[in-house]
């Protein structure tokens, strides 16, 4: 089975309906899709051999989507590359990868192309257009263990590895999405806001099996309010969105288009006070998913119906095992943990990578007995709801006792003058490591140790708190926690 059959279901079912749109613009249909894919694989067909790796680094364009069926159809591995990576940070990845040729846009080709390894081939004018004159490759009926995509993590704990997702991995994947997050039909879209190298890419299978629109923006970035217009443009727009995406989408002040169907979001925490803002704002269009390039968004997930829940502990919680995957919690002797008790978040099912690219040493730490080895820590509770406390190394261990920072940022998040909040250990001579919180906005530090006092136990309260005017994150938008530790010192 090659993902293929997911366009060429859409395709044979919703012909000369609209399938990819630029702001509100049709660009194909899903018969012209169909044909440009295939037209597309043929050219690969003809110059690249299967299994041969090929990057895309580009901003948010439409032609990602073609490209990445061609890919598939030809029996060769995208690799996507976020695109604002650093031009060195991207030339690891094609090395790392031993990619035959990577595709990006005008602007990313210009500052790639004095460092690539390999030929850089424009996406968009005219020798890329010419790759569409050839015949149509005939599709081969996939081994589904097939590799379809190396999946470069975002390396917020060291160097990126390529996760491996077959064929069967992300088939799993997008029957799991369907089934627990989000079922569209024909009549709904898909806005890409995150890069569609990563979170919204992975997206892109289940919406067009049912036929939804793919929609990217005119900016090919995420811009709040070009997004909520765009929303307002389609029907039935479903998105996702990172965390920090959403609290964006918030500071518009605006309200949500009555087109606005699904926002997905997980990828990093989303805090309680957070999300309970942004669903006054935007009311229950929220579904979490919690996952890693290693499981893609996979593992566990909170479905719409559970927001409506009051209950903080529900809201807080990252859901439960998501279909086909099973979820385990195992405590310091690999036994698996009682509720309540912290562990390791370990799972297994079809979603699970079969090992990083090149890189034995890694996938033996992290897939064992077929259990992915998430490196995240978590509960879960009496009623089976998981509850991820942080990764493994960012657990402050004070004094013997654990702390986990995500319940401290948490409680410093519901005090009015912190905006953003990151909580890391410092090396302690007394307490071997102290808990240090780095603060966006301005409070007196007896004002949020009062404030701490009344919600969390006192040894987790934070022995120093630093005001910065922005916490310094990835270009995932996730929060560079080795950073703030290498300021203290
Ligand atoms: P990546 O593979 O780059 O997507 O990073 C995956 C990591 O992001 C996971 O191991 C978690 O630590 C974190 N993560 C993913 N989803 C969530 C979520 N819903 N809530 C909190 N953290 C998350």
């Amino acid at each position: 089975m090659n993902l293929f059959a997911t366009l060429d279901q859409a395709a044979t079912r919703l012909g000369d309906r609209g399938a990819v749109y630029r702001g509100a613009h049709q660009l194909h249909t899903w018969t012209q899709l169909h044909d440009r894919v295939l037209r597309l694989a043929g050219a690969l067909r003809r110059t690249y051999t299967p299994g041969q790796r090929i990057a895309i680094a580009s901003e948010n364009r439409a032609e990602i989507i073609e490209l990445f069926y061609a890919v598939w159809a030809a029996e060769c591995v995208v690799v996507p590359i976020n695109f604002k990576l650093h031009p060195r940070e991207m030339v690891q990845i094609l090395e790392d990868a031993g990619v035959a040729t990577a595709f990006a846009s005008p602007k990313i080709a210009s500052e790639l192309r004095p460092e690539s390894p390999v030929g850089v081939e424009l996406i968009g004018g005219p020798d890329y257009e010419r790759l569409f004159n050839g015949p149509p490759a005939a599709v081969p009926d996939t081994d589904p263990s097939t590799l379809a995509w190396l999946f470069y993590t975002s390396g917020t704990t060291g160097r990126s590895k390529g996760a491996m997702l077959s064929h069967r991995n992300l088939t799993a994947m997008t029957v799991a999405h369907l089934a627990d997050i989000d079922s569209p039909d024909e009549n709904c879209s898909l806005l890409h806001a995150a890069p569609m190298s990563h979170g919204s890419g992975l997206y892109i299978a289940p919406y067009v099996l049912r036929g939804a629109r793919q929609v990217v923006s005119e900016s090919g970035a995420f811009d709040p309010d070009e997004f909520l217009d765009l929303c307002g443009l389609h029907p039935g727009s479903s998105a996702f969105l990172a965390p920090t995406m959403i609290a964006r989408l918030v500071s518009t002040g605006r309200k949500a288009p009555p087109t606005l169907r699904t926002i997905v979001y997980g990828g990093g925490p989303m805090y309680v006070d957070g999300l309970k803002k942004a669903m006054t704002a935007f009311g229950p269009v929220f579904a979490q998913i919690y996952g890693q390039g290693e499981a893609p968004m996979t593992i566990t997930g909170l479905r719409r119906a559970d927001h409506e829940s009051d209950d903080d502990a529900i809201l807080g919680s990252v859901g439960y095992p998501r279909s086909g995957v099973e979820v385990a919690v195992l405590g310091s002797d690999c036994a698996y943990a009682e509720p309540g008790q912290i562990g390791e978040i370990v799972c297994r099912g079809d979603v699970v990578m079969s090992g990083y690219w090149n890189n034995a040493e890694a996938t033996r730490t992290t897939v064992r007995d077929g259990w992915l080895y998430t490196g995240d820590m978590g509960s879960y509770d009496q009623r089976g709801y998981l509850t991820l406390r942080d990764r493994s190394k960012d657990v402050v261990i004070s004094g013997g006792s654990n702390i986990y920072p995500r319940e401290v940022e948490e409680a410093l998040l519901e005090h009015p003058g912190v905006a953003e909040a990151c909580v890391v250990g410092a090396p302690d001579p007394e307490w071997g490591e102290v808990v240090v919180a780095f603060i966006v906005g301005s409070a007196a530090d007896g004002s949020l140790d009062t404030h701490l006092l009344d919600r969390i136990a006192r040894f987790k309260r934070p022995k120093r708190y630093v005001f910065i005017d922005e916490l310094p994150k990835n270009s995932y938008g996730k929060v560079l926690k080795r950073e703030l530790r290498a300021r203290l010192g």
